[in-house]
């Protein structure tokens, strides 16, 4: 393949959002580096996909080992490129190699044949990989997005190159030392610092067989298109604006809990973060009261502070548009029940911010707000929630808070999206698919699903049959 863009350009930048220090810059390949290492990865391919997967389970499993050992070193790189506080990178790391760990060891489970059962003679399935599949993957979960594709398709014997986010440059690439560490062959595992023209080249090169993203609507769009006019398969984990439900039986206590923590987990940047609260006009008031004392609480500091319960966003940019929204929303009707602004101190701090009266005609009502800023909207009852809720977009994850588990039952299957989770928040688990619908994108990460995403179902058939004559 010709790739043309001959000049580097400085394009990843690590820069601390706690005081804007920039602390590292790296210069994109070439395209003849870029050329080189898709070579390599094709090769790579070719031996890694007759491995046994005890084979590759060895290598897997010893990155999982090295990261759980390693996990403060990641934590701390995660918690200076992007602000998560400590004791959430920390959390994130070990659940990563909990990932890797899981899949080295139930991979082999997941993808062995399945018998059929033809009317005559004899069928079964059998799982092949595809080749080098292209992963695009976002900065919120810096290392968690990356053991997401890496533990699934690596164990189901595909290879993959990575373009990670443009802000956390360390972070991708201490994860591919991690592998390398572990001894994954050259070109198992590959980080690309790419500009998206090139991203744009990677997919459309015959060497790829798949494409996975995880990012914005804009960004998913884009790249499936260009999967889709090569007809490659391509999983898109995209946005969301995960409806909160609270019913009037709900223990608001657990509700306001789960509330706080749904919104405000990674300084609210999270995909399937709650970030729509829909609660029944019987108990609105004192769940509002509740959630804004308990957001009010919560204090901006050092995200490397363990004692820290409010950290910055992840960039000067992310908080500029951040308010940018905010102060739209505002000027089309919204009320500000709490924060509202930047706060005010050094860093790209956002205030936890409440906003009411959301009108259907008010841009707000439709967009994602990646921060700390809850949509809250009152609603006579679980009908007009429900109603409410499916009013979006998206279709990413969501929540309901019921005493009455048959009801929250209820209220899950009526509402459109990917997933539900009652009395409790949209979260991720090792062994559980994940994902959504409508704007919130197709394919499944994870789980038995997941691990399918990449993979030939090949259809095997044995029988002596005679030929028509
Ligand atoms: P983003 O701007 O779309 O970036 C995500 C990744 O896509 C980055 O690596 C980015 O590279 C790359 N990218 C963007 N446009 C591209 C293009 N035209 N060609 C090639 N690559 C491109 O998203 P973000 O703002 O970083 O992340 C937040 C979004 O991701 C939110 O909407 C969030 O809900 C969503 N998200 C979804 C999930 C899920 O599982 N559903 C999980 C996490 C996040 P650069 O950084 O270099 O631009």
């Amino acid at each position: 393949m010709a790739l043309l863009n001959a000049m580097p350009a400085m394009e990843y930048e690590s820069v601390n959002p706690f005081d804007g220090k920039t602390l590292r810059t790296f210069v994109t390949v070439t395209d003849e580096q870029l050329e080189k290492k898709l070579e390599v990865a094709q090769a790579c391919y070719e031996t890694w996909r007759h491995k046994t997967y005890a084979e590759r389970a060895t290598i897997i499993s010893k990155a999982a080992a090295l990261m759980h050992r390693n996990f403060d070193d990641f934590a701390r790189l995660a918690t200076l490129e992007m602000g998560k506080r400590i004791g959430e990178a920390r959390g994130e790391v070990q659940f990563s190699a909990d990932i890797l760990a899981y899949y080295a060891k139930n991979a082999e489970r997941f993808l062995a044949p399945v018998a059929l059962n033809p009317n005559v003679g004899s069928a079964h399935m059998e799982s092949s990989p595809m080749g080098v599949i292209f992963c695009v993957e976002p900065w919120n979960f810096p290392y968690y997005q990356l053991a997401r594709v890496a533990g699934p398709h690596l164990m189901a014997g595909n290879v993959i190159v990575v373009k990670h986010a443009g802000i956390v440059p360390q972070c991708a690439i201490a994860f591919e030392k991690l592998l390398t560490d572990a001894g994954a062959p050259a070109g198992l595992y590959t980080n690309l610092l790419v500009t998206h023209t090139q991203s744009e080249r990677i997919v459309n090169d015959p060497r790829i067989k798949g494409v996975a993203l995880t990012g914005s609507v804009a960004a998913g769009k884009s790249i499936a298109a260009k999967a889709g006019a090569n007809v490659k398969p391509s999983s898109m984990e995209l946005g969301g604006s995960d409806a909160f439900i609270v019913l009037e039986d709900a223990d608001l206590d657990h509700a306001v809990k789960w509330a706080v923590w749904g919104r405000m987990y990674n300084s609210g940047q999270t995909c399937c973060a709650a970030k729509r609260f829909i609660v029944v006009e019987q108990v609105a008031d004192k769940f509002l009261e509740k959630f804004r004392a308990a957001l009010a609480a919560l204090t901006p500091g050092d995200p490397m502070d363990e004692k820290t319960t409010h950290g910055p966003l992840s960039s000067e940019g992310a908080l500029v548009q951040l308010v940018k929204q905010v102060d739209a929303a505002v000027s089309n009707g919204a009320k500000v029940s709490l924060g509202g602004k930047r706060t005010d101190r050094p860093g790209s701090f956002m205030d936890p911010t409440i906003l009411t009266d959301i009108k259907p005609e008010n841009p707000a009502f439709r967009e994602e707000f990646f921060g700390p800023v809850a949509l809250f909207f009152r609603v006579k009852d679980e009908d007009e929630a429900i109603a409410l809720a499916n009013d979006s977009d998206f279709g990413l994850g969501g929540s309901v808070f019921t005493k009455d588990d048959a009801r929250g039952a209820r209220v899950a299957s009526r509402v459109e999206t990917g997933m539900m989770f009652i009395n409790n928040i949209s979260w991720s688990d090792a062994e559980l698919p994940f994902g959504g619908i409508k704007d919130s994108g197709y394919g499944r990460e994870l789980g038995n699903m997941g691990i399918q995403e990449f993979v030939n179902k090949k259809l095997v058939r044995f029988g002596k049959f005679e030929a028509p004559s």
